[in-house]
């Protein structure tokens, strides 16, 4: 085996390979960019070399650093991961001319694979189904047109150089036909500096059903089964499962033999996957095959107990594959999710920023979480951003789905937009539980998926006030929220929460020992609910309410919050007592009050100096005093109130300057 071995990728592939080499005891070394130097990839490696800075043609794309780095290291083999130089034909070439082993296929196959054009001739001479369709070399556009007419619409104008779903567009009517393949070319030309494309039926309803290969040095080829990748949004995977639903045994075979026929055709080695589109009927087209690592391959390892990266490292050194075909079985039922730092409620707009808090389910034998960020860290502009994977495993489709909607409860984002919740929606869509899958299935649910709850549910609220409770120094005891405080004798305390759309003041009124016992939305108009018990466990958050115990995760970071719920997920603010005078205070400098009320303390006369945060007056309102504090150092230019004065919402108070 080898002794060293460099990976030249980041976040979460290059810790999954890291784990493997480690395993094997082989040492590894990282490349990191600057903005990448404190990353978890490069923290877990023996060695760690910097190829320059954050944006990844300066850094994860530049060969000559990354050759440098693993000659510097004495590293004897690179793996690319996925993404960035793993599929480039020009790198493994010169990690060849450098003495070091690419830990992949050979250049000729990724060259030849590269081009989905070219694999589908290919494909077709190695007597693999294709999708109808036009791939040859003459690109003019009245040809192209010529043959989509002839393919019959709808049909996909496709980059042959394309990858990650981008360069991709679908035409139903001959005259958008011009115009959407002006576009993809312009789009092929710009991400992939190549603008040929392809023109192929589209195929209604599909599945996308993929097949993992693995060919060694001595000609032996072996297939580990099926992925359905069909959980899709703009043609990106978002759920990948294993083995695909409701697939028969013939079929599967039949795929099998299908994906080593195309492997075999470029003398394929080491990991690679062969993606078919398969037709409601059951017929099945070869799309493309990507010649490396996928994303994916967890729920294959998941299903067959074997670690893939073990298995592309042993080859790459030279031995035999471990394994025959006939030795190799399915196992239960693993699912994939995706979990990215992105707002699927806009557009599946990718969201960047710190992970303030990051909390993720247990690992098991049933839960797996690949991830390489951790706590703390930053989810920047310049590489994907997937926060993790999360795979589940169980003995059969429902129970893995029952694990996968679980761990999901268990994972929780503070700080960046993600998709958790809107994954946990489609586990729990009727399409996806009852393996009606296609590539639909997001448009077809969206109704389910994307619903937004508008008002915040009395439950999340009792929960956020308990939470802010909990949070403060020194509950339960509060001594010092108790002075000032008391109303009829019971403390009281009240909190401003502020979410994206809402704005809401709660209180809680504290029994003698100082726990929560009563709730109230102020100025809610309802009636409050009496709180029984709370159990402010550091992870979940709990308060019985009328017998019933309900429950959030709660995380916080300084005055942003975040509650999850059977019902959702809430981010909000904690509204400090200096920012609610300052959604009230007028441009003229002058206080307001901040809800209709009484005044009962005046603390300040004109002309009085006061420092920020000093208490110039309390009101009474709705039984509860709200202290009025200088929202800044400044002067008292009059007083319009008095001791005893009821007073109007939004009346000047004090003028300030
Ligand atoms: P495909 O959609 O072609 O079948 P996958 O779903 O396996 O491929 O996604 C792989 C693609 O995702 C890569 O080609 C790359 O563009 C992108 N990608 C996702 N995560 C990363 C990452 N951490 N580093 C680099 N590329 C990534
Ligand atoms: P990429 O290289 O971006 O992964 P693919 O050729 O693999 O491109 O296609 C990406 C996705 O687009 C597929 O997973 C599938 O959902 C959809 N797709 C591709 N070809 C067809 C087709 N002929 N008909 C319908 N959908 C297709
Ligand atoms: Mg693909």
């Amino acid at each position: 085996m080898f002794e060293k071995i460099l990976i030249a990728n980041r976040g979460e592939i290059a810790c999954r390979i890291i784990k493997t080499a480690r395993k094997l005891g082989v040492k590894t070394v990282a490349v990191y960019s600057e903005a990448d130097s404190k990353a978890l990839h490069v923290l877990m490696a023996d060695e760690a070399y910097c190829i320059g800075p954050a944006p990844a043609k300066e850094s994860y794309l530049l060969m000559d650093n990354i050759i440098d780095a693993a000659k510097r290291s004495g590293a004897q083999a690179i793996h690319p991961g996925y993404g960035f130089l793993s599929e480039n034909d020009v790198f493994a070439t010169r990690c060849l001319d450098a003495g070091i082993v690419f830990i992949g296929p050979s250049a000729e196959a990724i060259r030849l694979m590269g081009s989905k054009s070219q694999a589908k001739s290919l494909m077709q001479k190695a007597g693999v189904s294709l999708t109808p369709g036009y791939h040859g070399i003459d690109q003019s556009a009245a040809l192209l047109a010529k043959e989509a007419e002839q393919i019959g619409f709808p049909v996909l104008i496709k980059a042959s150089a394309g990858g990650g779903g981008k360069g991709i567009r679908r035409v139903d009517r001959a005259e958008d036909f011009e115009s959407a393949l002006m576009s993809c070319q312009r789009e092929a030309t710009n991400a992939f500096a190549n603008a040929q494309v392809l023109v192929e039926k589209y195929i209604t309803e599909p599945r996308h059903i993929e097949v993992q290969v693995f060919g060694d040095k001595f000609g032996n080829f072996v297939y580990l089964f099926e992925r359905d990748c069909s959980v899709q949004r703009r043609h990106q995977k978002v759920l990948e499962e294993a083995p695909a639903p409701g697939l028969d045994q013939q079929t599967r075979e039949s795929l099998g033999r299908s994906a080593i026929a195309a492997a075999k055709s470029v003398n394929y080695l080491g990991a690679g996957t062969v993606e078919f589109i398969v037709a409601q009927s059951g017929e099945f087209y070869f799309m493309e095959m990507n010649t490396r690592l996928q994303v994916e391959h967890p729920v294959t390892e998941m299903i067959t107990g074997l670690d893939l990266v073990e298995w592309q490292l042993k080859i790459a050194f030279g031995e035999a594959l471990p394994l025959e075909q006939k030795s190799l079985l399915i196992h239960g039922h693993a699912i994939e999710a995706r979990i990215y730092a992105e707002d699927p409620t806009s557009g599946f707009l990718p969201s960047t920023g710190p992970l303030l808090q990051m909390r993720t389910p247990q690992e098991s034998i049933h839960v797996r979480v690949d991830t390489g960020v951790s706590q703390g860290d930053v989810v920047t502009p310049y590489y994907d951003p997937m926060i993790a994977k999360l795979i589940v495993w169980d003995k059969d489709r429902g129970r893995a789905i029952a694990q996968m909607q679980q761990a999901l409860s268990q994972f929780h984002v503070l700080g960046v937009s993600n998709n958790i919740h809107f994954l946990g929606n489609i586990i729990k869509s009727k399409s996806f539980t009852n393996a009606q899958i296609s590539t639909n299935l997001i448009e077809y649910e969206q109704a389910n998926l994307f619903e937004q709850v508008t008002d915040t549910p009395e439950e999340v609220l009792v929960l956020a006030a308990v939470f802010e409770w909990s949070l403060l120094p020194n509950s339960p005891r509060f001594s010092k929220f108790q002075k000032g405080w008391r109303l009829n004798s019971s403390p009281q305390i009240s909190f401003t929460l502020k979410g994206k759309e809402w704005l809401k003041t709660v209180r809680l009124t504290l029994s003698d020992d100082g726990l929560p016992k009563y709730f109230e939305v102020v100025g809610g108009g309802g009636a409050g609910r009496w709180i029984s018990q709370i159990n402010p466990d550091a992870q979940v958050l709990s308060v019985e309410l009328d017998g019933v115990w309900i429950r959030a995760h709660a995380l916080s970071h300084k005055n942003i919050r975040y509650l999850s719920t059977d019902q959702g997920r809430w981010t909000y603010g904690l509204v400090t007592l200096s920012e609610q005078l300052e959604l009230k205070e007028s441009h003229s400098g002058e206080l307001r009050a901040p809800m209709p009320g009484k005044v009962i303390v005046v603390n300040v006369t004109q002309g009085q100096h006061v420092k920020k945060g000093e208490v110039l007056l309390v009101m009474e309102a709705m039984k509860m005093e709200h202290a009025i504090a200088a929202p800044r150092d400044g002067v008292i230019k009059s007083c319009f109130c008095k001791v005893g004065d009821q007073i109007p919402e939004s009346t000047d108070l004090i003028a300030f300057e």
